[in-house]
């Protein structure tokens, strides 16, 4: 009796887990929103590869050297979504440039809500405040200043989400040999003046989410989403506590799945438990990134191989699926290791990969 009874829980939970799980094969006809791209060109390539692969994409303008002018980057915005509107979102962001000066503020708030009405769905501020602007005295800004109180009263008052990337994944504060992923160890190794291991005068990664801790509880109320796992890409304990401490805060998954899977590869089912626990607060994202071709740009992601981007983008979007919705094991260059995946429930997976980014970006249109 007992061993039977084995025998036909054992068959149960099989039974249980094909209904409950997603295969690689439903990847396409799964709705999905990638809640972190960078669409800075307007031939339709991304949306095309997008509506193939049942994507919506938010489309984040950034104040990044590398990308367009900030201005380039809202026309493209503002075509794309007037070409198709259910499929494509785009956050605004602000400039630094006169931060200090009297009108800074207004101007700010002036521009943000001009770019809401014309749809943008939330505000976003880059790591630029924290690492790179300085004040008038040579100090660092850093996002918890209270210069940046008007402003953040304004999106938090009017339900307006920010998506903040603050810091950098603790990579970067490592020598190139101490860091657990590829991806880093070459974005920094390209980009000397982001690696802050070379720059031992900079704040330290604890210094930096301090900032953005204390900005967080200072604005209780505002709709915040941690970009790139709020930078507690390293270790899923931390962001837990990020998490509890902050009811009102999210995270998107952009750029950081190889971290996510190092992780798993250690000790799987805590990650898997980490996922289905927080299901409410994580946003499915890539950080896929489809800029002008400029020979001298370096902020392609994926690197531009040549293949193509839509090819690109749908490998980068099918890879995470493996590893997210089902058990299949694939290998990872970026941590050269094989790894398998999480197969979270259905149930998890629909609001990771769609409805957690309906919630959270409130001015999106309903789902059809
Ligand atoms: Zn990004």
């Amino acid at each position: 009796m007992k061993q039977l009874l084995g025998f036909g829980l054992a068959l149960w939970a099989t039974a249980s887990l094909a209904d409950t799980t997603y295969t690689a094969a439903d990847f396409a006809q799964v709705r999905k929103f990638d809640s972190h791209v960078h669409a800075n060109v307007d031939d339709h390539r991304f949306l095309d590869i997008a509506q193939k692969d049942g994507f919506e994409l938010l489309s984040i303008n950034v104040d990044y050297p590398d990308f367009p002018q900030l201005d380039k980057q809202a026309a493209v915005a503002h075509k794309l979504q007037k070409e198709a509107p259910q499929r494509f979102h785009y956050l605004t962001t602000f400039t630094m440039k006169g931060f200090e000066g009297p009108t800074w503020t207004a101007d700010s708030i002036r521009h943000i809500d001009e770019e809401v009405a014309r749809g943008a769905v939330g505000v976003k501020v880059w790591k630029n405040v924290g690492m790179v602007e300085r004040d008038a005295q040579h100090n660092l800004i850093f996002l918890d200043d209270p210069r940046f109180d008007g402003l953040m009263n304004h999106l938090e008052g009017k339900g307006i989400p920010l998506v903040a990337h603050q810091a950098e994944p603790k990579n970067c504060w490592l020598p190139l040999d101490q860091m657990t992923t590829e991806n880093d160890r070459s974005y920094f190794r390209e980009h000397p003046e982001y690696y802050m291991y070379l720059h031992p005068e900079q704040p330290s990664y604890e210094a930096l989410m301090g900032h953005r801790d204390r900005f967080v509880a200072k604005h209780p109320r505002l709709i915040f989403i941690g970009a790139h796992l709020a930078s507690l890409e390293w270790n899923v304990d931390e962001l837990a506590k990020f998490f509890d401490t902050y009811p009102n805060t999210t995270a998107d998954l952009a750029a950081r799945m190889t971290q996510v899977q190092f992780q798993s590869n250690a000790d799987r089912e805590k990650v898997r438990q980490f996922f289905i626990k927080y299901q409410d607060r994580l946003l499915y994202g890539t950080d896929l990134t489809q800029n002008p071709p400029d020979p001298k740009a370096r902020a392609q992601n994926p690197p531009d191989n040549g293949s193509g981007f839509e090819v690109e983008a749908d490998e980068f979007w099918r890879s995470d699926w493996v590893y997210l919705a089902t058990s299949g094991v694939q290998h990872i260059e970026a941590i050269k290791a094989d790894v398998k995946g999480l197969a979270l429930p259905k149930s998890v997976i629909d609001k990771i990969y769609y409805a957690n980014a309906h919630r959270v970006f409130t001015r999106l249109k309903p789902a059809h």
